[in-house]
């Protein structure tokens, strides 16, 4: 097996530029990759090969000023650069077959498994990927912030003998402080802490050309949405029906299936451009830590209903088990 430490270098467009081009392609497409940038290390981390391409954007051609001033990236250079689908078979061959992915922050592999979508190109080979600041904060610290790699380079006390904000420059420096980390078991750890999520399925994105629904109280009274089934065996879930309320409308409510165990739903809701609304929902095992969480929240949030006295209390119109899922607190 082989670590692939990967970074990338992006070009971004004007907003307006952005969402039209998400309604295109019917996916989000945030950024374009501009620089793929990797360091292969072999299973005692040692340096193993290096990999830097420049790739030309397709749909955000025109490269933003200060994008080109950050990584010295040019107009000129990403013109003459390599398409992406090809930028990536020639990568998948650097990888090769048994790999998993080392990144420095939680952005970069979700942003490229968004550009392969936009060409069409699956990406379940991505999937093994972890996030090294998390390794990072676990290992020294503890603190769950995010750090920056110059942080955990002086942390470490590593040379920053290269210019930053090249993709390969700062896959080195990302394998640099790799090598100081105890990447086995921090693998092993993460399952736990960092388990993949089941379902995460979006709603009502109109900036991705969806239709947007007009109030949270509609985004949660929708069938589909409220819906609690097994993502496993498509099981309907028994639950507690009244989903927990938290800050910045994030609901969350615990399944039981009777296969699968328990598992946790969270419908996270935000704005969309045009002010309508969308949702996200995420189903994931429920650890014993989750169900802890998720018992103690509730309770304090009945307490707190008793001692507040709430002058409304609006329902939406939902069927019998959304009922709850539906109810939003103004
Ligand atoms: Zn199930």
């Amino acid at each position: 097996m082989t670590y692939i430490v990967l970074d990338l270098e992006w070009n971004q467009a004007y907003l307006q530029k952005a969402i039209a081009v998400q309604k295109r392609i019917g996916g989000h497409l945030r950024g374009e990759v501009i620089q793929i940038g990797a360091v292969k290390l072999d299973e005692q981390l040692r340096f193993a090969g290096s990999y830097s391409l420049i790739v030309r954007p397709k749909f955000f051609q025109k490269m933003q000023r200060h994008v080109a001033r950050l990584t010295g990236i040019s107009q000129e250079m990403v013109d003459r650069g390599c398409p992406l689908p090809e930028a990536i078979e020639r990568f998948r061959r650097f990888c090769g077959e048994d790999c998993v992915f080392l990144t420095w922050g939680p952005d970069d592999i979700p942003l490229l498994k968004d550009n392969l979508w936009a060409h069409r190109i699956p990406s379940p080979w991505l999937d093994k990927v972890y996030d090294l600041q998390v390794i990072f904060n676990r290992q020294t610290d503890g603190v769950k912030c995010q750090r920056s790699l110059e942080y955990a380079m002086d942390y470490f006390d590593l040379p920053q003998d290269l210019p930053a904000h090249d993709a390969l420059n700062d896959a080195y420096f990302t394998a640099r402080v790799a090598a100081k980390l105890d990447i086995a078991r921090g693998i092993r750890e993460y399952a736990t802490s960092h388990q993949s999520a089941l379902q995460d399925v979006s709603f009502g994105e109109s900036d991705i050309g969806q239709e947007g629904f007009a109030s949270p109280e509609a985004l949660m009274g929708d069938r589909e949405i409220a819906t609690m089934t097994c993502p496993l065996c498509s099981r309907v879930l028994k639950n507690d029906g009244k989903p927990l309320h938290t800050r910045g409308h994030k609901y969350q409510l615990i399944g039981r299936c009777e296969e699968h165990g328990n598992l946790l739903f969270t419908w996270r809701l935000s704005r969309n451009f045009d002010e309508t609304w969308r949702a996200r929902k995420l189903v994931e095992r429920a650890t014993a830590e989750d169900e802890e969480t998720f018992r103690r929240k509730s309770e304090e949030h009945a307490n707190r209903r008793k001692t507040r006295r709430r002058p409304r209390h609006r329902r939406g119109a939902a069927g019998k088990s959304e009922a709850g899922a539906s109810e939003i607190q103004g």
